[in-house]
């Protein structure tokens, strides 16, 4: 059966009253990367073999092992270099182009505070999730099953904070009610990114900047999900092709896929 529209499933007073959420300011962030270590420590999550590519950014991009990565980004300046260093996570969005399109019933689902879970049990390994994301963010591990932030369900389900909130000394991850967030932002006089954009994110960002300063791209539901979820979904359900029709959908919806040097990173192992 098909996943009720995400949308549906966020207009619930409840769950909107529920909702909990992350702020990330990249102008507090200093890079230590506390919170990729506080999250792997949280969900028992190996390191990754990496290798210097010229850069301190490391790893160089999200991986199955990796739920939560600090992007570096150099801006040249007159004098020397300006770092701009943003968290990459899966959004938790509201209106989640991976749960629109997910064939396997339950694989992806969404938590009482607002989260997107999974459940690798139920993960069929299609990778229609990677294709619907906006944000590049879905990873597979070496079962080829979904890997990625789960927003700490298991501790914010019982009144705690993330691990990664907890764990960055600088209040550049700030965990708590969406809305007070969203205040709190506000009143510091940001700019916010995620508020309104696919039904409200999850995670949002607080800016001194255009969101492409930060490269962070203009989140965007992909229409076409809809209108391939009727032909996608029962073929994948049937076993025909599921990785085939992954990488049709990823053709139609976001043109040929083009080879990088980070794409290794998304599967599993090293
Ligand atoms: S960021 Fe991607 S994986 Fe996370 S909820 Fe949104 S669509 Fe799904
Ligand atoms: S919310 Fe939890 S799972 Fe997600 S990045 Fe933070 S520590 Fe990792
Ligand atoms: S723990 Fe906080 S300051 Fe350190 S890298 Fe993460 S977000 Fe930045």
């Amino acid at each position: 059966m098909p996943n009720a529209s995400t949308k549906d499933k966020m207009s619930g007073t409840d769950l909107v009253k529920q909702r909990k959420g992350l702020m990330i300011t990249p102008d507090l962030c200093i890079a230590c990367r506390g919170c990729q270590t506080a999250c792997k420590q949280w969900n028992k999550l190996p390191g990754d073999k990496t290798t210097n590519t010229g850069t301190h950014e490391n790893p160089p991009n999200l991986t199955p092992n990796l739920y939560n990565q600090i992007h570096f980004i150099e801006k040249p300046m007159d004098v020397g270099i300006e770092w701009l260093f943003v968290r990459r996570a899966c959004m938790h969005c509201g209106e989640a182009g991976c749960m629109d399109i997910c064939p396997a019933p339950g694989a992806l689902f969404r938590t009482k505070e607002g989260a997107v879970g999974f459940d690798k049990e139920k993960c069929i390994g299609c990778k229609l999730c990677a294709a619907a994301c906006p944000f590049d963010v879905p990873r597979y591990d070496e079962n080829d099953k979904i890997s990625k932030c789960t927003l700490c369900s298991d501790r914010i389900s019982n009144g705690l904070s993330t691990a990664c909130a907890k764990g960055c000394p600088t209040g550049a991850i700030k965990f708590g009610n969406r809305d007070d967030l969203i205040g709190k932002a506000t009143t510091a006089g940001y700019n916010l990114y995620g508020e309104t954009a696919l039904a409200g994110m999850g995670v949002m960002f607080a800016l001194k900047e255009e969101p492409a300063e930060y490269d962070l791209p203009k989140p965007q539901y992909n229409a076409s999900i809809a209108l391939w979820d009727t032909l996608i979904r029962p073929l994948t359900v049937l076993g025909l092709g599921a990785v085939a029709a992954g990488a049709l959908l990823h053709y139609i919806t976001i043109g040929p896929k083009e080879v990088e040097p980070d794409d290794e990173s998304k599967k599993g192992g090293e």
